[in-house]
C-alpha cells in the first residue's frame, strides 16, 4: 500500500498514526494516511502562529507573497494531471472532471496571487485638524481550513490562496474521505518555497483533528467547508478560541424550467446540475420545478440522456458518471430513496443499487409530485433528481424558496422580465440563469440559511482573511489639552 505523510512546519511526516484510504471504484484500501492526533494539531498551530509572527513571512512584502503564489499556481497547472489522478484515485470523481478541474484551480491560486499587493487600507478625512488617521489591514491570523471530501483540491485553494494573499498562516484538514491529493498539494506548496509553518496540511478524523483544531486557543479564523451538522459543531468549537468562522455549507437547490425554455438545453443543463461528479456536488440542482405543459417532454428529455450516461471506472476517459467516494454515502442515499419511493415518489428511472464492486449509484428520478419525499426535502449529495410541476410563476417561486437552505437556483426561461422577477425574490446565493454549474475565482460564492454565512472567490474574499487596525497620530507640537475630556 502507498503510505503518504502530512506536513507540519516545512516537514513531512508519517504521523503517530495512521488509518487506511479507500479505492471507492473498488470498496478496497489502496493507501496508509497519517491519522492526526492533538499533538500533531499542537505543533502544526504553534508553527503557523510562529510564522505568523517572526522568520521571513511577516516581512515578506505583499508582492513577494503575490509571487509565492504564482509559483505555486504553476506548479499546481504543471502537476495537474498527477493531482487528478490521485484525486480520481482516493475520492471516485471521474478523472474528466478532475484534470479540468485542477488546471482550473491553478487560475484560483494566479487570481489571489495577483491580488496579494491589492489589498490597500485607507486614510480618512478625519473631523480633528490635528490628527492623521489611517487604517491598516493586516492579516486576520492563523486560520483553521477545513474541507470535506469532494473537490478537496479547488475547495482548499479558494481558502488557502486569499489567506496567504492576506498574510495570514494556515493549518488545513483534509477531509478523511480522499485526503492524497491534499497531501501531494503540500509537496508543491513546500517547492514553491513558501517559508516553513505557513501552511501546514493534516489530515485525520473530525471528531479528534478537527475539533481538537477548530477550537485550538492558537486559531483566529475558521474557514470550513462541509456539512450542516458539522458546521453547528465548529461554531460550538469557536465559543472557546472565539475565531470568526466562514461556513460554505450544502443545498438543495431548485432547477426552474418556463415552457418558454430551450428544452433542450434545459436538460444537459439539469443532467450536468445533478449527475455531473455523481452528484456529490454543494450546488447540485437537486430540485427540479419544472412547468406542468412541458413536464412530460422534459422528463421523457431528461430520460433519454440519463441512458446515454456511460458509468464505469472513474480513471477511464470515457465515463461520466464514476462511484460516490464512501459506502457511508451510498447507504444515505439507499435509504432515502427507498423511503422516497415507499411514500408515494414515482421512480421515472433509477433507484437501485447496482450489483458490482464499488460505491455506485445510478442517475435516478423521482417524480415527487403531490408526495411528501425525504429525498425532495433532504441533501442527499448524491446523483438523484426529485421533480415537480407548476403551474404559475409564483407557484414556482413558493417551491423553490420552501428550503431551509439558500445556496444556488438555475432558472430557465427566454422571457427576460421573469428572469429579473425571479433573482429578486429567490432565496439563494448564487443564480444561474439558462447555464447551471459555471464558477470562477472572479465571482463570489455562498449562501444563506442551512447553506451558512460568507463568500468564497472574488475581492471580498481576500479582505475577510484580514482585520483593521485603525492608527492615530496627533500632528500638533502644542501638550496635549485637558486630560479629562475625550478627544
Ligand atoms: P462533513 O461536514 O462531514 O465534513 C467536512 C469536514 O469537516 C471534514 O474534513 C471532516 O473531517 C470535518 N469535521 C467533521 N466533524 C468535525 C468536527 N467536530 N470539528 C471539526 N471538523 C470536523 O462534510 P462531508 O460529508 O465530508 O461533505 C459533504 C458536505 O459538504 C455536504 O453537505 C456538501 O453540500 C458540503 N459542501 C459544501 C460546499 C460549498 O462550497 N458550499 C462545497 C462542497 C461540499
Amino acid at each position: 500500500m502507498q503510505r503518504f505523510q502530512h506536513y507540519i512546519d516545512g516537514t513531512f511526516e508519517f504521523g503517530l498514526d495512521s488509518f487506511e484510504s479507500i479505492d471507492p471504484a473498488s470498496g478496497k484500501p489502496w493507501a496508509l494516511m497519517p491519522r492526526a492526533q492533538a499533538e500533531d494539531v499542537d505543533r502544526a498551530v504553534l508553527a503557523a502562529g510562529m510564522a505568523l509572527s517572526s522568520g521571513p513571512w511577516p516581512d515578506m512584502t505583499a508582492t513577494g507573497r503575490g509571487k509565492l503564489l504564482y509559483r505555486l499556481a504553476d506548479l499546481v497547472a504543471q502537476n495537474a494531471q498527477r493531482l487528478a489522478e490521485l484525486e480520481t484515485r482516493d475520492t471516485g470523481k471521474i478523472i474528466r472532471e478532475t484534470s479540468a478541474q485542477i488546471a482550473y484551480v491553478a487560475d484560483y491560486y494566479r487570481y489571489y496571487a495577483g491580488l496579494a499587493d491589492k489589498i490597500e487600507g485607507a486614510h480618512l478625512p478625519i473631523d480633528k485638524p490635528d490628527m492623521d488617521v489611517w487604517l491598516r489591514r493586516e492579516p486576520i491570523g492563523v486560520v483553521a481550513a477545513v474541507v470535506p471530501w469532494n473537490s478537496q483540491l479547488f475547495l482548499s485553494a479558494v481558502k488557502i490562496g486569499p489567506a496567504l494573499a492576506a498574510g495570514c498562516t494556515l493549518v488545513v484538514k483534509a477531509s478523511e474521505d480522499g485526503p492524497a491529493p491534499m497531501l501531494e498539494l503540500a509537496r508543491l506548496i513546500h517547492e514553491a518555497g513558501f517559508p516553513a509553518g505557513v501552511v501546514n496540511i493534516l489530515t485525520g478524523f473530525g471528531d479528534e483533528c478537527g475539533a481538537h483544531l477548530t477550537s485550538h486557543r492558537g486559531i483566529s479564523h475558521i474557514a470550513f467547508t462541509g456539512g450542516p451538522q458539522t458546521a453547528r459543531q465548529i461554531i460550538r468549537n469557536s465559543a472557546e478560541n472565539l475565531a470568526s468562522t466562514s461556513l460554505e455549507l450544502g443545498g438543495k437547490s431548485p432547477f426552474i424550467v418556463f415552457d418558454d425554455a430551450d428544452l433542450e438545453s434545459a436538460a444537459n443543463a439539469q443532467i450536468a446540475g445533478i449527475f455531473a461528479a455523481t452528484g456529490q456536488s454543494c450546488v447540485a440542482g437537486s430540485r427540479l420545478l419544472v412547468q406542468a405543459s412541458v413536464k412530460e417532454r422534459f422528463l421523457t428529455i431528461l430520460k433519454n440522456k440519463a441512458e446515454d450516461i456511460i458509468i464505469g471506472l472513474p480513471q477511464d476517459n470515457a465515463t461520466e458518471m464514476g462511484p460516490l467516494c464512501t459506502k457511508r454515502q451510498q447507504q444515505v442515499i439507499d435509504t432515502h430513496v427507498r423511503q422516497s419511493i415507499m411514500d408515494g415518489a414515482d421512480p421515472v428511472f433509477g433507484g437501485t443499487v447496482p450489483d458490482r464492486a464499488g460505491y455506485f449509484y445510478p442517475p435516478t428520478l423521482l417524480d415527487c409530485d403531490h408526495v411528501e419525499a425525504s429525498a425532495w426535502e433532504n441533501e442527499l449529495f448524491g446523483p438523484v433528481l426529485c421533480a415537480r410541476s407548476f403551474s404559475s410563476e409564483d407557484e414556482a417561486l413558493a417551491m423553490a424558496n420552501d428550503t431551509p437552505y439558500g445556496l444556488a437556483a438555475g432558472i430557465f426561461t427566454n422571457n427576460l422580465t421573469r428572469a429579473h422577477r425571479l433573482v429578486r425574490r429567490i432565496n439563494a446565493g448564487v443564480v444561474w440563469i439558462n447555464t447551471y454549474r459555471a464558477v470562477s475565482p472572479i465571482a463570489p460564492f455562498g449562501g444563506s440559511g442551512l447553506s451558512g454565512q460568507g463568500r468564497e472567490g472574488g475581492l471580498q474574499a481576500a479582505l475577510d482573511y484580514t482585520k483593521i487596525k485603525t492608527v492615530w497620530l496627533r500632528t500638533s507640537d502644542e501638550p496635549i489639552p485637558d486630560p479629562f475630556v475625550m478627544r
